[in-house]
């Protein structure tokens, strides 16, 4: 017996509820956009929470932040419709000022939302990759793992007298350590769509690049599946993540190649 078998690896693709946790608006089709269209496709239901209000995300000089972070929560709205999903909850932190790791005053608004929502699945970006230099991601997949494991136990964190609730999983996006491959030729033309609808971030020759690099990523990750037996012999584009429960999530020596 191999703690793998005792512990095995869900399957993403089971979830019903989804809970996916951005930091930025646009992080969510960029790292996962295809995986949620199917999932959407499947039935299930998955809601956005948005932590900041992206009012950092450009570069040029004439545009006000809170204009800035008022157009973008229109194109994050359009953007979620095109992945079949409907509704979005805004933490309005200031882009770039996610309060650091696990912190209450970032953990505690997701433990209500877990518990509120109560999903199977929640997703988030990956706090351990590597070199990730952006602070408001690995603070936000700290907070957000944090919450996973916080959401299911009494009564640290019983806010507005919502009951536990433990996921049944954490699906980290933007991955280095990938355990799941979601083949996505099928919704690869809607997670493109999806965030062609971010139209103050990609425009022009900057988004012709952006295409270029997500798509030569995709295939690359789908070589990858392909060659670990992970994916279909004619499986062209791939989306990875890295799924663990609540319990892989503490204490385990394991985690890394899990
Ligand atoms: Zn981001």
């Amino acid at each position: 017996m191999f703690l793998k078998d005792l512990l095995p690896v869900p399957n993403l693709m089971n979830a019903r509820k989804v809970l996916f946790i951005q930091p930025h608006p646009d992080d969510a089709e960029w790292g996962a956009g295809a995986t949620i269209a199917a999932l959407t496709g499947a039935g299930a239901e998955v809601v956005y929470v948005t932590v900041t209000d992206g009012s950092w995300g450009t570069t040029d000089p004439d545009v006000a932040p809170a204009e800035l972070a008022a157009t973008r929560r229109g194109e994050q709205v359009e953007a979620a419709a095109i992945l079949g999903v409907q509704e979005i909850a805004w933490l309005d932190f200031p882009d770039g000022n996610v309060p650091a790791g696990g912190t209450p005053v970032l953990r505690d608004p997701l433990v209500s939302l877990i518990r509120e929502y109560r999903p199977d699945a929640v997703m988030g970006p990956d706090p351990w990759l590597p070199y990730e230099a952006h602070p408001d991601h690995y603070n936000v997949g700290l907070a957000v793992a944090a919450s996973v494991v916080f959401a299911g136990l009494e009564p640290p964190h019983r806010v507005k007298g919502l009951s536990a609730h433990s996921p049944a999983m954490l699906a980290m996006y933007s991955t280095a350590r990938p355990n799941t491959f979601i083949t996505v030729d099928a919704t690869w033309e809607k997670k493109l769509a999806a965030i062609a609808a971010h139209k103050s971030q990609f425009s022009g020759p900057s988004w012709e690049m952006a295409r270029f690099f997500l798509r030569v990523q995709a295939e690359e990750l789908a070589a990858r599946a392909r060659a670990a037996g992970k994916a279909a012999a004619d499986a062209a584009l791939v989306e990875t993540f890295k799924v663990l429960t609540p319990l892989h999530l503490h204490c385990n020596q394991g985690a890394e190649d899990w």
